[in-house]
Order: structure tokens, then C-alpha cells, then sequence
């Protein structure tokens, strides 16, 4: 059965739900309240910026809210530059992790490692790199109690984490320096004229002027329908949900299994199994893989619709003079929302960034 519950607002707190008067001009505005726009504005507050953020719902409501807190690979195995994108996600754990330690975030950061396991033989590729254990059937099942994985890889670079408890605290964090965050707040359109940027939203709140807006409303789909002009129309983002990962009896790291897009994770004794909307789990009789799971069910999630940029990489950096995007993150928000939002706010603070990654993630490489 597919559950279309949010475990991170069932057992939430209702300070990420935030209404209120709106100031009538900021030097700066981030658009949308999630892992992206929440990374960016720590950044630009951390360096002293005059920075506001707006979500048209609640913060952290759309897709980072319903994260499975795996701070990881992305699809990488499929994508060119591994090198690159590996490094690039190193760098984002980095941030994140010195973030945590820094402001004492309790968010239940665990260094887990990750296994990407194929069923069939043809669907992953041998990876040479000095961090990256390649495995075989044997090897596998001394980890996982089966013998249906023919051959696998570990990655140690994958960390999980409490995704609520991350958002709350990064919440907190902003907020220490004034109401920063607004909630129910519809950005509609951004204009200019000779004041700057002005910021359109619902509702009665008058335009707020500005000098520099950040896009991280996660619409990224329609900045390539739209050559990246119209950069504020809406998605329909995930009405999915998901659990946090803890301790399974055996096993305490996500697995993810390459020939499906289905990740299991384990959580209070239950065995979860995110997948993607459109695949038919009919094909994968998981059961019989996992005999030593025994009892337990398998419980079910629609993820919803996760969008990627053809290559995978997210959309940040400048797409005009005063307006910048930290978007496109698909899958793998946690993988490099972080360093997005670190480098904007380098580019809003010193206009330019030392990340070399920074060019990988270009909105203008297409
Ligand atoms: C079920 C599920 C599990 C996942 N698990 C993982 C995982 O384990 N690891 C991982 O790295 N990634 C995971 N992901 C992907 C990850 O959640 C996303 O990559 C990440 O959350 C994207 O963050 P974001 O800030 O770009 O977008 P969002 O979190 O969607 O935030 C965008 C925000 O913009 C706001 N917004 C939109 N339009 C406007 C507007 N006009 N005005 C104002 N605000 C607006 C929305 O309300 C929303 O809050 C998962 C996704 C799902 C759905």
C-alpha cells in the first residue's frame, strides 16, 4: 500500500511555519525554504548580509522536509566527470559537517558508508577510485544476508542524518539575528526598476525592494522550458514521505539498489522502500532477496516526481546581474545544496568564488 504521510510534520515542530509582517526592503531575498534556500541564506547571514528569506508554504514543507537524510552519492555512476562530482561531494560534507559541529546542531549525524548493489550483472560498472570498494557476491553477503546481489560497491562518502532536525536547527541558526524567515509568502514575480529588485508576492504584502535575489524554489524544469527568463513559476513538488534512518539489527547503512532506483532504508525494526513514482515494484520481489528479513514488512513510498538536470548536476551560480539561482537539485539535495548556497553567498559577498566546483554547477553549461 502506498502511504502518502510527512513523517518529519507528523512529528514536527511548528516553528518552521512561520507568518509575518514582511520588511519593506532587504539587501537581499532568497526564494524558497528548503535545503537550497535554507544553505544559502546561513551563508549570507554568516557573513553579515542584510538577507530575508520567503516560502510560498511552510519551511521545509516540499521535498526537503520528506528527505531521507542521506548525505551521499548522487546518481554519479551513471554521470561523466566522476572525479569532479566526487570531489564536489566531498566538499559539501565538509560544509555540512563543519556546520553541524559549529553551531552545535543535533541532528543525529552518522558516518554510515553506502552500498549500491545490482541484481544483474550489466548494470554497474567496476569503479576504480582509491575511496571505493568494489564487491562481489561474496563479499556482499557477508554485509547483506542474501546471495541476489551479484556485485556491488561501497562508498564511503555517504553520511546520514535527521533531515527535520537539520532544517529546525538551521531555522534557529538564521533567525538568531532577527525574524529572517517568512512562510505562506507567494513570490509571484520579480521585477526592476531604478530602486532595484523588486520582489512581487500574494497576498496584501507590498513589493519588498532589494538588491540581489537568490532563486531556490526548486522549478528548475521550467527554466529550461523557459531559457531561464520566467524563473518563478511553480512545480508540483513531491507529496511523498519518508522515515529517518536508524539502526536495523544488522545493518545500519542505506542501500541502494542501481537495477530498480529503489532505496531501502531501516528504521525502529521496519524496513522502508523508497522508489521512484513510476517504477513497478511488481518487478522486484524483495521478499524473497531479504529471506533473513524474516517477519518484517516491507513498507512502501511513493517519492514522488524528483526532477534531474540532464546531467545530473544542479543549476547555481549568477543568471543575471542581481539575480542568482541555487536550484535543480533532484535527488540529491543533500549532496550539494550545502556548497551551492556557500557558493552564492561567496558570490554575493565577494562576487566572485574560490570553488572550482562552482563552474561544474554553471546554469549557463547547457
Ligand atoms: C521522498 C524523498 C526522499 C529524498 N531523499 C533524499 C536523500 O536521502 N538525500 C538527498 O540528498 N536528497 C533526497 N531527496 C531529494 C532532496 O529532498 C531534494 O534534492 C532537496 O530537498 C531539494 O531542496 P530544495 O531546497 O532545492 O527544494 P525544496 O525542498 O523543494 O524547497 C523549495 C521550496 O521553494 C518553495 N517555493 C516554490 N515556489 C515558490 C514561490 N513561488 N515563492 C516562494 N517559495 C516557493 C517551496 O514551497 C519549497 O519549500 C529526497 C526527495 C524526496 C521527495
Amino acid at each position: 500500500m502506498v502511504a502518502r504521510i510527512n513523517y518529519w510534520f507528523d512529528t514536527g515542530n511548528a516553528r518552521l511555519k512561520m507568518r509575518s509582517e514582511l520588511p519593506v526592503s532587504v539587501d537581499v531575498v532568497v526564494i524558497g525554504g528548503g535545503i537550497a534556500g535554507l544553505s544559502t541564506i546561513y551563508h549570507l547571514l554568516s557573513h553579515g548580509v542584510n538577507a530575508i528569506l520567503l516560502d510560498k508554504t511552510d519551511i521545509g514543507y516540499h521535498a526537503s522536509g520528506r528527505s531521507n537524510g542521506v548525505v551521499g552519492f548522487p546518481s554519479l555512476l551513471n554521470v561523466a566527470g566522476f572525479d569532479d562530482a566526487f570531489y564536489a561531494v566531498r566538499l559539501n560534507n565538509r560544509l555540512l559537517r563543519n556546520i553541524i559541529k559549529k553551531e552545535t546542531l543535533a541532528c543525529d549525524f552518522n558516518y554510515t558508508g553506502e552500498l549500491q548493489v545490482a541484481i544483474d550483472n550489466s548494470k554497474l560498472p567496476p569503479l576504480k577510485h582509491d575511496s571505493i570498494l568494489n564487491l562481489n557476491r561474496d563479499d556482499l553477503s557477508q554485509i547483506v544476508p542474501t546471495q541476489a546481489f551479484s556485485h556491488g560497491v561501497y562508498l564511503p562518502v555517504t553520511n546520514t542524518l535527521n533531515m527535520y532536525q537539520l532544517l529546525y536547527g538551521l531555522c534557529g541558526i538564521c533567525e538568531l539575528t532577527g525574524q529572517r524567515l517568512f512562510g505562506h509568502v507567494d513570490v509571484l514575480q520579480i521585477t526592476k526598476n531604478q530602486k532595484g529588485l523588486m520582489i512581487h508576492t500574494s497576498g496584501k504584502h507590498k513589493p519588498i525592494v532589494c538588491k540581489q535575489a537568490v532563486v531556490c524554489s526548486n522549478n528548475f524544469m521550467y527554466l529550461f522550458e523557459s531559457g531561464l527568463n520566467n524563473v518563478l513559476c511553480s512545480v508540483p513538488v513531491s507529496a511523498a514521505c519518508t522515515k529517518p534512518m536508524a539502526d536495523f539489527p544488522f545493518l545500519h547503512m542505506p542501500i541502494k539498489i542501481l537495477d530498480s532506483d529503489i532505496y531501502l532504508s531501516f528504521y525502529n525494526n521496519r524496513i522502508f522502500v523508497d522508489y521512484s513514482g513510476d517504477y513497478d515494484l511488481s518487478k522486484l520481489p524483495l521478499k524473497s532477496y531479504f529471506k533473513q528479513f524474516g517477519g518484517y514488512d516491507f513498507e512502501y513510498f511513493w517519492q514522488g516526481h524528483v526532477y534531474h538536470t540532464p546531467d545530473h548536476y544542479p543549476l547555481v551560480g549568477r543568471i543575471d546581474d542581481n539575480i542568482f539561482i541555487n536550484t535543480g537539485h533532484g535527488r540529491s539535495g543533500l549532496s550539494y545544496a550545502i556548497l551551492g548556497g556557500k557558493i552564492i553567498s561567496d558570490c554575493i559577498t565577494n562576487q566572485t568564488t574560490n570553488i572550482k566546483q562552482a563552474s561544474l554547477f554553471s546554469p549557463h553549461r547547457f
